[in-house]
């Protein structure tokens, strides 16, 4: 049966439509603020056929970019606020560390952010972070930065925290429940597998879906959709990569794309370590059996795992999947559809959204209630893109 809190109303102040985290927080937000608020989410949950399922996510102050830099100390509040308020743990503090060469630009540009935040941290060469963490070889010599206040979020947890403080602030979720239609107005109507619903203010937050709820009312943004290999590589010695060996997450700044890893903790002597890219896939075809050609992450991963982490098998002990929707410059698109205003837009978190989940939301219940948001928001504007052929209304 789907989650139902309260009964349909027939206007809604605003629509969410998507109950991933992103869509989940932007709820929350609205229905703090006494808004009356429906979030539709196409399937039954909890689910994992998008971007916000799994037991971990990384947190992190350490952000080359300073427009994501300056919203995390607002946004490590909301979830310590939001682990209040729902009486668990949502977070564990394992600190990171970010690997590269020292004359690396976003390794320097790191450093620079975390300096001008006031992060505690520490500088590894080379032979300090040998010394300081045995598992790691610095193989082609990198140096390191840590950054003490990272680490890790329980996101299946997490997701229904939020989803149940939705709730409890008179929220109204209705899961198992896919938008099959959008018509835009000052009341936009919306349609879906159940029923029929009106709202003064619509946002939509569906992940690699977005593209198809945005076609049909004359946007395409230039989303790449990407189905990511989540691995997980058994540890040789058991808790040798561990949270209680004050093993930390890392972020190593490898060509092309980044490789990024967890602790052991979810899967007992089991680390997770990902390849920050993945194959072109349509979200209603994830699990299509990869062609031949296909990406070689998971011998990219067991390249960097041979070399750097000797204390892993390099062969992957589980494999997963999960979502990710890229921007060309991934960069978030927080904002109005250039025609509907009504209509907000919150997608392309291009792997990197889960942690400012609280400050996103927060973002998009401003711009729906027409409220001045509280950053700068040019960075995540639609405009920035070249013009793009509107498909046909
Ligand atoms: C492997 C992996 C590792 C990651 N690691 C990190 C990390 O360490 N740190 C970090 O900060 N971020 C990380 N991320 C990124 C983060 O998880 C995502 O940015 C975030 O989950 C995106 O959430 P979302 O709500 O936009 O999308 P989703 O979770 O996909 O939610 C969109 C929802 O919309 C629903 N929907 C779509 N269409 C419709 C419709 N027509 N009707 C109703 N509902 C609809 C979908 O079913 C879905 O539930 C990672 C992501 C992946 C995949």
């Amino acid at each position: 049966m789907p989650a139902q809190s309260k009964p349909y109303s027939s206007l809604y102040d605003t629509i969410v439509v998507g109950a991933g985290i992103q869509g989940s927080f932007t709820a929350y937000h609205l229905a703090q603020r006494g808004r009356e608020t429906l979030l539709l989410e196409q399937f039954p949950l909890p689910h994992s056929r998008g971007s916000s399922h799994g037991q971990s996510r990384i947190i992190r102050h350490a952000y080359p970019q300073e427009h994501y830099a300056q919203m995390m100390a607002e946004s490590y509040r909301l979830w310590e606020q939001l682990e209040a308020e729902a009486g668990v743990s949502l977070y564990r503090q394992t600190g990171l560390l970010v690997l590269g060469a020292n004359t690396n630009p976003e390794f320097q540009r790191c450093c620079r952010t975390l300096v001008k935040h006031d992060v505690p941290g520490e500088l590894f060469t080379t032979e300090s972070l040998h010394r300081r963490f045995p598992g790691i070889r610095p193989y082609h010599g990198e140096v390191g930065v840590s950054d003490h206040t990272a680490g890790v979020l329980s996101a299946d947890r997490a997701l229904w925290a939020v989803q149940d403080g939705f709730r409890r602030c008179g929220g109204a979720l209705h899961d198992g429940e896919k938008v099959t239609d959008i018509k835009p107005g000052v009341v936009v109507t919306v349609t879906t597998s159940r029923g029929v619903y009106q709202a003064k203010s619509l946002v939509i937050t569906a992940g690699p879906w977005a593209n198809k709820l945005l076609a049909p009312l004359g946007l395409l943004l230039p989303f790449q959709t990407l189905r990511i290999k989540v691995c997980y590589w058994k540890e040789k010695v058991p808790g040798a990569y561990g949270v209680s060996a004050n093993f930390p997450c890392f972020l190593a700044l490898c060509a092309p794309h980044h490789i990024y890893g967890l602790p052991s903790n979810e899967y007992p002597g089991l680390v997770k370590i990902c390849y920050h890219s993945g194959r072109l896939a349509d979200p209603e075809e994830r699990d299509r059996p990869a062609e031949a050609s296909a990406l070689p992450d998971i011998q990219i991963l067991q390249d960097f795992i041979s070399k750097y982490l000797p204390g892993l098998v390099p062969e992957p002990a589980v494999v997963e999947h999960c979502m990710y929707t890229n921007t060309p410059d991934e960069d978030f698109v927080l904002d109005r559809h250039p025609k509907f205003r009504n209509i907000i837009i919150g997608a392309g978190f291009s792997g990197h959204g889960f942690k400012l989940a609280p400050v996103v939301g927060k973002l998009l219940c401003q711009l729906s209630v027409g409220e001045e948001p509280s950053y700068a928001m040019e960075p995540f504007r639609i405009h920035r893109f070249p013009a793009l052929p509107a498909p046909a209304l």
